[in-house]
Formats: structure tokens, sequence, C-alpha cells
């Protein structure tokens, strides 16, 4: 089992700590050439935003050809390499799909796989 299904599984047992409800998005958000990413949620009810509380992994980890393909790529917008990279998932229908911003022009654009 991935760390991400993982740390899913574990959000669906105890859900928002505020109001206990189990229907969050997950985002695994990362720096490029970081060594850590973090986890955070948010609760689709009450809108709390959590950190969760697990060792992390990097985006290479996660998915190496993706974070290869970014450094290639770069933004679409301004060809900037400075990218931040939030993996989402919506934990009800597994849909996950990778989020970038570039944080030299602030374009916002999803990562094809
Ligand atoms: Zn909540
Ligand atoms: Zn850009």
């Amino acid at each position: 089992m991935d760390k991400l299904t993982e740390v899913q599984l574990k959000l669906q047992e105890v859900g928002c700590p505020l109001c206990y409800n189990t229907r969050l998005d997950l985002v695994l958000r990362c720096d490029l050439g970081q060594d850590e990413c973090i986890y955070t949620a948010k609760c689709l009810h009450c809108g709390n935003i959590f950190e969760v509380n697990t060792r992390s992994k990097t985006v290479e980890e996660l998915e190496p050809a993706l974070e290869d393909k970014l450094k290639t790529k770069g933004c679409p917008k301004c060809g900037g390499h400075d990218l931040q990279v939030d993996f989402r998932c919506d934990l009800a229908s597994q849909d996950c799909f990778h989020a970038l911003t570039c944080q030299t022009c602030g374009h916002v654009f999803v990562g094809e796989r």
C-alpha cells in the first residue's frame, strides 16, 4: 500500500478533528527540489484545513516521472521552473490530480501524467 492510500484510509477513519465528517479533500503539497511534502486535508463540511501528521515524501518518490517532466516543461505561461505541486485527492471518488502553481507568474495549471 502506498503512502497516499495509507493516509486516505487513516483520514476516513478519524475524519475532521472539528466535526468528525469524513468528506475530505486531501492535498499533498510539495515544492520541487525540497525534501519533504506536507499532507493537508480540507473538510468539505466545515471548511477546516488541517495538517495530516504523517511522514511525508518527496515529489520524486511519489511520481518520479512527473518531476522530470515538470522540470523539462516548466510553466506553460512563462516557462518558469519554480513550481509548487499540490497533489489533490477526493477521498470519496479517489480522483487525484496534480495542481501546479508557478511561483514566478502565479499561473495555476493541472499537471498531466
Ligand atoms: Zn469539519
Ligand atoms: Zn509562470
